[in-house]
């Protein structure tokens, strides 16, 4: 009876848009008892638009966008894409960039008409460039965070230039599927590598209040390991490069199927919906498909 009940949960999985890789990720699903949340693209939609640029005196707005939008062409985080279309929509073309290289969940550095461009998270500009931002536009920034939008700093020849600020959705499901992991006896954590006030906002209105902000994406495994040194059983959900290895730590993990083929290939199940709530079905499937063969 065990294999035709398993091959049945498995149907139904399907059915519900839930992708497993094997029948023996049934039991690792049932016994989670913490489940870990990426925030960008998992919790929110990681489609982001570029709301404010703010430059500092003396820079135009122009200007801003015309260098940060060129130096983010060359990247594919959610954050740059948002700065491109913003630029491209206000500006029309964007010059082209002489060199690029990125930092994973640090920012990029690009030569743009011959200047060393740096967007990036405030501290990496602070910490790697010795780049302070004045005081007025960290207070715009702090504003900017606590509304749970992202802020990064932008820089050319060796000076702070302005902050460009862009807005995330949090998905529709997203506070209801918190519900449902409650209801489930799991306890919900949100981790990101986003900005502490930013991930506390977005916390704040799904119903979270574990959260683990400003982490890098080598150290997202680590919170997972510390996590089942403390006795829990860890299921987490993403969908980027930077989740990849925590995803393949977790005793259980999950990718959107909007994801990086990355984050899927590292996974043990794919919600092919991309919501949350997927992932309290295939929770509940689990247990119901076991109780079945017990
Ligand atoms: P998340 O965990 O939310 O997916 P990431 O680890 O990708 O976040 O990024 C963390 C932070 O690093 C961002 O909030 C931003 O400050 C900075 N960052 C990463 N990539 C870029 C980029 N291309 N441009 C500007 N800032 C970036
Ligand atoms: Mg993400």
């Amino acid at each position: 009876a065990t294999p035709t009940a398993l091959m049945v949960g498995t149907g139904r999985g399907a059915q519900l848009g839930i992708v497993i890789k094997g029948p023996q990720i049934l039991e690792s699903t049932r016994r989670v008892d913490t489940i870990v949340l990426d925030k960008t693209g998992t919790v929110t939609t990681g489609r982001m638009t570029l709301t404010v640029a703010q430059p500092v005196s003396g820079v135009s707005e122009k200007d801003l966008l015309r260098l940060a939008g060129a130096a983010e062409s060359g990247s594919e985080h959610p954050i740059a894409a948002a700065i491109v279309a913003g630029a491209r929509y206000r500006l029309g073309s964007l010059p082209a960039l002489e060199s690029f290289t990125s930092e994973q969940g640090l920012g990029v550095q690009a030569v743009v008409e011959g200047q060393l461009v740096l967007v990036g998270r405030p501290r990496w500009l602070a910490e790697n460039w010795s780049i302070d931002l004045p005081a007025e536009l960290t207070t715009a920034l702090v504003a900017f965070e606590e509304q749970g939008q992202t802020a990064v700093a932008v820089a050319w020849d060796g000076q702070p230039r302005g902050v460009l600020a862009v807005s995330d959705v949090v998905k529709a499901t997203s506070a209801d599927a918190i519900k449902q992991f409650h209801k489930l006896g799991l306890r919900p954590v949100l981790l990101t590598g986003d900005n502490a006030r930013v991930a506390q906002s977005v916390a704040a209105e799904i119903g979270i209040s574990d959260v683990r902000a400003e982490v890098l994406p080598a150290e997202k495994a680590e919170i997972i390991r510390s996590l089942q040194r403390d006795g829990q059983v860890v299921a987490m959900v993403g969908d980027g490069v930077n989740d990849a290895v925590a995803l393949a730590t977790a005793d259980l993990g999950i990718a959107m199927g909007t994801g990086t083929d990355v984050a899927i290939e590292a996974s043990d199940l794919t919600l092919i919906r991309s919501d949350l709530l997927a992932a309290a079905d295939a929770i509940r499937l689990s247990r119901r498909t076991l109780a079945t063969i017990k």
